[in-house]
């Protein structure tokens, strides 16, 4: 369990744990949302189906929904008289902020659904030639 979490936190492969899901870094603003198409180490197709990652989107008003709530009791424990506008300003501020990592994560755990990890599959390109 604590792997499976690590690796949907690190965003790397669901089957063999080692590929990039992502082509860069979460805060490349021009691409933090592209994808590698397949696993450079087991040769996953990430992208199972068309329009596969449409489901992400669920996952992602989840961790928004966290986000929001983690945020306002951080205020109201830090700073039990503040006035509204910090909680808005907080809100907004941390959606803003944890926006990339919200777009990855949900999708590292959409795809990390439907993918089990296999232990079976290494960073072995000799597998690929195999078949
Ligand atoms: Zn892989």
């Amino acid at each position: 369990m604590i792997g499976l979490l690590k690796n949907i936190f690190v965003q790397k492969c669901p089957r063999c744990r080692q590929g990039e899901l992502f082509v860069s870094s979460a805060y490349n603003l021009k691409s933090f949302t592209k994808m590698n198409e397949k696993c450079d180490c087991c040769g996953l197709k990430y992208e199972m189906e068309p329009s596969f990652f449409y489901g992400a989107l669920y996952v992602s008003y989840a961790l928004q929904v966290a986000l929001f709530i983690t945020v306002f009791v951080a205020i109201n424990v830090l700073a039990p008289d503040a006035p509204a506008s910090w909680f808005i300003t907080g809100v907004v501020l941390s959606i803003i902020v944890f926006y990339p990592l919200v777009m990855r994560w949900s999708r590292s755990i959409w795809v990390h659904i439907f993918v089990k990890y296999d232990p079976e599959y290494k960073c072995k390109v000799k597998h690929q030639h195999s078949h």
